[in-house]
């Protein structure tokens, strides 16, 4: 059996024949020529449509799949067409690769592929190319993709932002939270109203009209637009981050506390007591059940706080928002008078986003934005794999390419 028979079995292509396939003089790769087939005319890239032919240019390689450990390159001169269609000399299009890169598109689909279950540098070690070579394949796969995927109606959205760098360097993420269908939708750089402004017009009003409910975090430039675009959609403030920004403040009580006990040469009775105070009460073993029980003797303020962060918790149980809502209010009343800045802090915003957070409940907690959550963890385990790069643009590709299920480029065969 002939390597062009195994060629022609699986990527063949209309107009066009493999001709000879040979050892390059380093006998390191596998060389193919590709030829027109006779009478067929060559195809102008820009309408698509045939067209006379006018020239040809020197012969180009186009890299293949690898083989048994050989390098595979298709060497073809393409043609350039006279189209009057276009008015112009153009080059011709060729159906195994897009026109941009020197990798056919068979082999761009087999090393993203790859590229999702590796780090990208992983990648381009095991089939000996180069990191630019897998991040060309992954941008080609998820620029196709982006282009062919169906949004569909959606009834859930989640926002939420991730830091990729120091400095304040953000991404706001989109996801679909749907029952059955959670997905990456959109990725935007920045936090700012107008990058998430990018989010609207990418979906089209259409989408966005549709859209029932929305979940988010405070962050005053998302609420803003959720509330002039999703008018009509029941917001939901994200419960995750509520329960974050209590353990930012109880953090910084003790913090604060642990140091003042130190300058004033006290016992340091809050020495390691952060993950104590911290993690859920329910998640500690029996040694630091103990050791918290002890704890909570003292008359701190990081003791207060702490029992406030778990009295808070008991709002998760309701059912019925009036309930929550009776229960919220009097958490904030107590914590205002508690004389603890930071935990003040959370109760005045509490206050201000009330109706924001009662709408966990008229959502009748279908949506858990543990959802998000869950999508906002995969993310930054997506973020921290090493890319090479960490630019906007790498984490960008990458976040689609893993979390946004896009659907892929046709192929000719599976090459699996
Ligand atoms: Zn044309």
């Amino acid at each position: 059996m002939e390597l062009i028979t195994i060629l022609n079995r699986c990527h063949r292509f209309r107009g066009f024949v493999y001709h000879r396939a040979a050892f390059s003089p380093d006998h390191k790769s596998i060389e193919i020529s590709v030829r027109p087939r006779k009478g067929s005319a060559a195809v102008c890239s820009r309408c698509h449509q045939p067209a006379p032919g006018y020239d040809q240019l020197p012969e180009r390689r186009f890299e293949f799949i690898p083989f048994w450990g050989f390098f595979v390159f298709l060497l073809y001169a393409m043609r350039r067409v006279d189209c009057r269609r276009c008015a112009a000399v153009v080059v011709e299009e060729v159906p195994w690769a897009d026109g941009k890169r020197t990798l056919t598109k068979a082999y761009m689909l087999f090393l993203a592929r790859w590229a999702r279950r590796l780090s990208w540098k992983e990648t381009a070690q095991a089939f000996r190319t180069s990191w630019e070579k897998v991040f060309d394949a992954v941008e080609h796969v998820v620029a196709w993709g982006l282009e062919h995927r169906s949004l569909g109606q959606i009834d859930a959205i989640g926002v939420d932002e991730i830091q990729y760098a120091k400095g304040h360097k953000y991404l706001t993420l989109v996801y679909q939270i749907d029952l059955g269908v959670t997905r990456l939708l959109w990725v935007g750089k920045e936090r700012t109203i107008a990058s998430f402004q990018g989010f609207f017009t990418a979906m089209g009003q259409d989408v966005i009209s549709k859209i029932a409910f929305v979940c988010s975090d405070m962050w005053e430039p998302y609420l803003k637009l959720i509330r002039e675009k999703c008018s009509e959609a029941l917001h939901i403030l994200d419960r995750f981050h509520i329960v974050a920004n209590m353990n930012k403040a109880l953090d910084k009580v003790r913090a604060e506390e642990t140091g003042r006990i130190k300058r004033e040469g006290r016992d340091p009775v809050l020495k390691k007591s952060r993950w104590l105070l911290l993690r859920h009460s329910e998640n500690l073993g029996p040694e630091q059940h103990f050791r918290l029980r002890d704890l909570l003797r003292y008359n701190l303020k990081t003791v207060r706080a702490y029992l406030l962060k778990e009295a808070f918790q008991q709002l998760w149980e309701y059912n019925s928002p009036a309930w929550a809502g009776k229960f919220l209010d009097e958490w904030c009343r107590q914590t205002m008078r508690s004389r603890i800045d930071p935990m003040k802090k959370i109760a005045r915003s509490l206050r201000t986003h009330r109706e924001l957070i009662l709408n966990y409940f008229r959502a009748q907690k279908l949506l858990s934005s543990g959802v998000v959550e869950g999508l906002n963890n995969k993310a930054k385990v997506t973020m921290r794999r090493s890319y090479g790069f960490r630019t906007y643009r790498v984490l960008e590709l990458a976040l689609y390419h893993s979390l946004g299920k896009l659907p892929e480029p046709e192929s000719t065969h599976d090459f699996f």
